[in-house]
């Protein structure tokens, strides 16, 4: 590391802990076993964790391809040297065709005007171009309509300068146990099986099939098909359990372990000031919080926009040697405060750990400290998701 980011991760760091990452890794390919693809979504710079280091380390350890929001997305892991194929999955815009064939990205396909315009800009630049088509089986997102797919298929294979390398859908309430969600994803994939068989029918192979996301790869061992493409699961959450699944659809499972996963991404910050606060003093903006009894703070160079939510305001803590202290008053933009008690074991330059893995006690009378980010999203009532990719690209990501 060179002296600058040393002295920059004194601030507050997103710690990737690359061995949990490849554990992950290793989990959905022991699932899945080792005749199926694994698509590595890298979007929103890989859910925080840095895109380009995520796509080298999966690369090492055998993913197949990966899958970005954006050509942007697409084109920073081509520079940085990354081979493997790369889906575009969301929609491109025309203006970006000439840019997704300079990246050789994939893109998917939805309707018969941009097949035409990829089409266009792929002949004049003398050049095939791979595309998979997009199946919208109930999703209602991006995606032609499932009996429309054999005439999408078949406008492809017309176009002299695309191959048709893949048929994809993307499921709606995969990651969900309750008996209506779990019925969703089979119609879904019934759909998908239909507008499959259409294509074939009409003599067009439809390439490789893909349809699961974190939650398919968890739950539907029915939708795992020739590719699938795990997200969340790769950085550590998992939405629902096997076991709390209703028996009936459990059968399909027995054979499996439960797929266990461990959180990659922990954000630490460093205690940057201690200092006393005397009882009906108040702390931070609007004056949330006034201290109950003479006590001592600690301020963290931390806030909102580094990823720590401004809703966590008063309802979240952070790890110090172990211990847990509450975070008092707004969040700031860059800073925020904790409480640490008028006796303070904490010390300035201490770790303070913002979210990371669930603490479980030595002493099992202690209850568990619900630490991750999973728990940090619940207690702003959003997802891991949204935490993860909100960590700021001015925090350093330090790779372990
Ligand atoms: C983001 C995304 C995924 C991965 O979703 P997770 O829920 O994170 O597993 C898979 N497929 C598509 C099309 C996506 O956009």
């Amino acid at each position: 590391m060179s002296n600058y980011l040393i002295l920059y991760s004194m601030r507050t760091k997103a710690i990737i802990h690359v061995d949990r990452f490849l554990g992950n890794l290793n989990a959905i390919r022991t699932r899945i076993g080792n005749e199926r693809q694994i698509c590595v979504s890298l979007k929103a710079n890989a859910y925080g964790h840095g895109a380009l280091e995520i796509a080298k380390r999966s690369q090492e350890a055998g993913a197949n391809c990966f899958g970005v929001a954006t050509v942007s997305e697409g084109i920073e892991i081509r520079k940085g040297g990354i081979k493997a194929p790369v889906l575009l999955l969301s929609q491109g815009h025309p203006a970006e065709i000439p840019r997704i064939i300079e990246a050789d990205l994939i893109p998917f396909v939805s309707d018969i005007d941009f097949a035409d315009e990829l089409n266009k800009e792929a002949s004049d630049k003398k050049t095939k171009l791979q595309v998979h088509i997009k199946i919208d089986t109930g999703m209602g997102r991006i995606g032609c309509l499932a009996e429309d797919a054999a005439a999408l298929a078949t406008h492809i294979s017309k176009c002299s300068n695309l191959t048709l390398k893949g048929t994809a859908t993307h499921l709606a309430s995969s990651d969900s146990i309750d008996r209506q969600d779990i019925d969703y994803t089979k119609l879904q994939l019934t759909r998908f099986k239909k507008a499959v068989a259409a294509i074939k029918a009409a003599g067009i192979d439809p390439g490789i099939l893909h349809a699961a996301n974190s939650g398919g790869i968890v739950l539907h061992p029915d939708s795992w098909l020739d590719m699938v493409r795990p997200g969340i699961l790769l950085y550590g959450f998992k939405a629902a359990q096997e076991y709390e699944l209703p028996i009936a659809h459990m059968k399909k499972l027995v054979k499996c372990k439960a797929l266990m996963v461990e959180p990659v991404m922990e954000l630490v910050s460093t205690v940057a000031l201690i200092k006393k606060i005397k009882k009906g003093e108040s702390v931070s903006y609007g004056r949330t919080w006034t201290a109950p009894m003479n006590t001592n703070i600690a301020i963290l160079p931390a806030g909102y926009a580094d990823g720590l939510p401004r809703l966590a305001s008063n309802r979240w803590q952070v790890i110090i040697k172990g211990d847990p202290y509450p975070l008092i008053g707004r969040i700031c933009m860059d800073q925020c405060c904790i409480d640490i008690g008028p006796e303070p074991k904490v010390e300035r330059w201490d770790e303070a750990v913002i979210f990371g893995s669930d603490i479980i006690p030595e002493d099992e009378n202690f209850p568990i400290i619900m630490q991750s980010a999973a728990a940090l999203a619940e207690s702003v009532r959003t997802i891991p998701y949204e935490i993860l990719c909100n960590v700021n690209r001015r925090v350093p990501r330090v790779y372990k």
